[in-house]
């Protein structure tokens, strides 16, 4: 994806307030992201654990979205798999996450779910860049181009939910 600014960013998101949009804590080093590697930016705010943010672009727009994670207490034998990447990791490394609707939806307190990699680094995760930590990644007879295909039409499947 293409390098984003903070004002991209923070104008970015469809499901919280502009207030809430103003006031979140973006990653420090934007400037130093793999932009072209990323499928999506995903961060964990450090000062408030439960939350997480997804921003992406979709037709040339850039969309946001506002996560809260699930309270799960999973010892080291569980192993959960991201739905988004279908990489797998033991303990809490995949998180139930939700995004409360864009809209009316959302006001009527409507959420959407999806187990993701808790450091939202999918796009690390299919690229080999990043390797999960005593998890793994299924052998797969699709080329990586294939598995990026496939995490960013699972991204989309989600984001449409979010946004119907
Ligand atoms: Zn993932």
């Amino acid at each position: 994806m293409k390098a984003m600014s903070e004002q991209d960013i923070r104008t970015s998101f469809v499901n919280c307030s502009r207030g809430e949009a103003k006031r979140l804590a973006l990653p420090r080093d934007l400037a130093e992201q793999p932009w072209d590697d990323l499928d999506f930016l995903g961060w964990r705010d450090p000062g408030a654990p439960d939350r997480g943010y997804v921003v992406t672009e979709r037709g040339g727009e850039a969309v946001g979205v506002a996560l809260r994670a699930v309270a799960q207490q999973r010892g080291r034998l569980h192993r959960g798999m991201c739905s988004l990447c279908l990489t797998t990791h033991p303990g809490n490394g995949v998180a139930l996450m939700t995004a409360r609707r864009a809209g009316q939806a959302g006001r009527d307190n409507n959420s959407v779910g999806v187990y993701v990699c808790a450091d939202l680094a999918c796009s690390l995760y299919v690229r080999g860049r990043k390797i999960p930590d005593l998890g793994g990644r299924l052998e797969e007879s699709l080329t990586v181009e294939e598995q990026i295909d496939r995490t960013r039409a699972k991204l989309s499947a989600f984001l449409d939910k979010v946004l119907a």
